[in-house]
């Protein structure tokens, strides 16, 4: 009989640590210390509590929670002397049965890891989904977690632990994360579609109006009708839109949502598609139950957000607020492609009148909502599974160039130099403290080069770039203001001189604090901590934020949060809570529709 959360809380204080015994390896005062904190709301609520209490412990005990786990594939396998729950997980993960070569593998690399870091190397072989990792995974997970540095290793070792603990209360519980796994296992089958020249080598690239992208946009469709929405279609620009009616006749409001199925190069598969297909599994839900809201649901899956093949980034949702710059039809891609020919091929009719009709009117929505996976480190180094955002950072992009005077690098004395690449330095090191000091601000160097340099010439010119990003408009032009006074201030004491050219700049999008307060409910409801959180990122809610009130919720990643990368990754667990936490905001918003 699976154990029940009415069990637990009623449980006498020995007996309900016996409850969870075998969660976290030979660590029973894990249990001890979460239970203080009964009543559990869910299952979340018990999983959140238990890592708390290992982040309170500190670091001497999260070393020990770490060295009582046995290594994988080790001799404890070998001897039989693991702990039933490892047994089980390590049989499954199929490391009973490596080749010769593969435990060779294996032992080389325990060996290696075990002298770098002095604790066993970690990992939930059950993986994001709960069905288990290949061993060539992972064998190129151990490879690629040897490089990390100690500290951030012994994080993420942390991570694996609570991530096996999850899986390990699920079987306890008796409770699968369907409606995750469902999703997660749409977004791996979506994954096979991808751009020639990547397709090949495994690489998820979707680019706007390729065969790749219309069949990903096919899948959407057929998807679309099968979880139960009414009207399905594609618009003029790409977009795949499909509306669940509400309860009522007449016109009804509107709750306007999605994101993009497009990708960048050499992609992840969550980018974008979760905030597809979390409403998707709502509605599906909705449909299964028979049930209408008070208003329409409209999904929108954007055809384009991430600028890839054309500079038109946010194509699809800026259509939708009318921001469709027709200079675009004309530009050419890296084969000469014009947008135009590319609609027409693709079965759109590729014209600005079609395209203008796509604008929608704002007094039509109640809103828009948009999940998306964070594509950064701090939910999981918090180990909480959602965040929710409280603005889009806006942000100013530079490009600047520091003017000194080359010399000889031999012959110059050091106190007759005019160093344009050390009055950088200068720079570069006030970036990062400036930022820093707002908390929530963040500043990039991200390129820069000193032209025509060579080993003995004192730099004669430094060109760089500058990305400042706040939370909000004044916070992020005071950043820019003190960044260019200091760098004012460092040319005039060095003696160069510089010149700026501002090459982009976005307003931050705060979210509507009514509809923030939902995604807060939502997640409360969960049991799990609300978080609040900027997005460091752009989304497809910046251009609906223009014309309506938005608010947007972040699922949190694996793998220290990377995106835009293949390794991005998040677990049927987390999507599934999202999309739970989705559904207690559509609950609310049926009762009250925010102003
Ligand atoms: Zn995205």
């Amino acid at each position: 009989m699976p154990l029940t959360l009415q069990q637990l809380n009623a449980a006498g204080g020995d007996e309900a640590v016996r409850l969870l015994d075998g969660v976290y390896e030979h660590s029973p005062w894990i249990a001890e210390a979460a239970l203080a904190h009964r009543p559990f709301r869910s299952l979340a609520h018990l999983k959140c509590v238990m890592a708390h209490v290992v982040k309170e412990a500190g670091p001497d005990a999260q070393l020990a929670l770490v060295q009582a786990h046995p290594e994988l594939a080790g001799k404890a396998l070998v001897a039989q002397t693991l702990t039933p729950e490892s047994t089980g997980e390590q049989h499954q993960a199929g490391l009973a049965t490596c080749t010769p070569d593969e435990y060779a593998r294996l032992q080389q690399l325990n060996a290696g890891y075990n002298a770098r870091f002095g604790f066993p190397f970690i990992l939930a072989v059950r993986g994001p989904r709960g069905t288990g990792l290949s061993r060539g995974e992972i064998i190129a997970t151990f490879e690629r977690r040897l490089d990390n540095p100690p500290d951030v290793e012994l994080a993420e070792a942390l991570r694996n632990v609570h991530r096996i603990a999850e899986l390990r209360l699920n079987d306890k519980f008796g409770i699968e994360p369907v409606v995750g796994n469902m999703v997660w296992d749409q977004l791996q089958d979506l994954a096979r579609h991808s751009d020639p020249g990547y397709r090949e080598q495994g690489q998820l690239t979707v680019t706007y109006l390729t065969e790749a992208h219309r069949q990903v946009a096919a899948r959407i469709t057929q998807h679309m009708r099968d979880s139960g929405f009414d009207e399905v279609g594609m618009d003029a620009v790409g977009n795949v839109v499909g509306v669940y009616h509400g309860s009522g006749a007449g016109e009804r409001r509107r709750l306007l949502t999605g994101s993009h199925y497009d990708t960048v190069r050499n992609g992840g598969r969550y980018d974008g598609r979760l905030g597809i297909f979390t409403p998707m599994a709502c509605v599906r839900e909705l449909s299964r139950q028979g049930r209408r809201m008070p208003y329409d649901i409209e999904v929108v899956a954007f055809a384009e957000e991430e600028g890839q093949r054309y500079h038109a980034t946010f194509l699809g949702s800026g259509a939708l607020i009318g921001s469709f710059d027709p200079a675009w039809l004309d530009q050419k891609d890296a084969q000469g492609v014009t947008m135009r020919e590319a609609m027409r091929h693709a079965g759109l009719p590729g014209t600005l009148e079609a395209i203008a009709a796509l604008r929608r009117d704002p007094k039509r929505y109640l809103g828009f909502v948009e999940v998306h996976i964070e594509q950064g480190p701090v939910l999981t180094e918090c180990d909480l599974p959602l965040g929710v955002v409280t603005s889009i950072n806006g942000g100013v992009r530079l490009r600047c160039e520091i003017i000194g005077m080359a010399s000889h690098a031999g012959t110059t004395p050091m106190d007759r130099r005019r160093d344009a690449a050390t009055a950088f330095a200068e720079l570069a090191l006030y970036v990062e403290r400036r930022a820093r000091q707002d908390g929530d601000s963040v500043g990039t160097i991200g390129m820069l080069d000193v032209p025509g340099g060579s080993i003995n010439v004192v730099p004669g010119r430094c060109v760089f770039t500058l990305d400042l990003r706040a939370p909000n408009d004044p916070q992020r032009d005071a950043m820019v203001k003190d960044v260019l006074a200091e760098l004012a201030a460092i040319c005039e004491r060095r003696g160069v001189r510089h010149t700026l050219e501002q090459t982009m700049q976005v307003a931050a999008a705060p979210s509507a604090p009514a509809w923030q307060a939902l995604w807060e409910q939502a997640v409360a409801d969960l049991g799990v901590p609300v978080f609040r959180m900027p997005s460091g990122a752009g989304h497809d809610a910046m251009k609906l934020h223009q014309v309506m009130p938005q608010a947007m919720l972040f699922v949190r990643g694996q793998n220290l949060g990377i995106s835009h990368n293949p390794l991005e990754t998040t677990t049927s667990d987390d999507i599934q809570l999202g999309i739970e936490a989705y559904l207690r905001l559509l609950e609310q918003l049926a009762a009250k529709a925010p102003a």
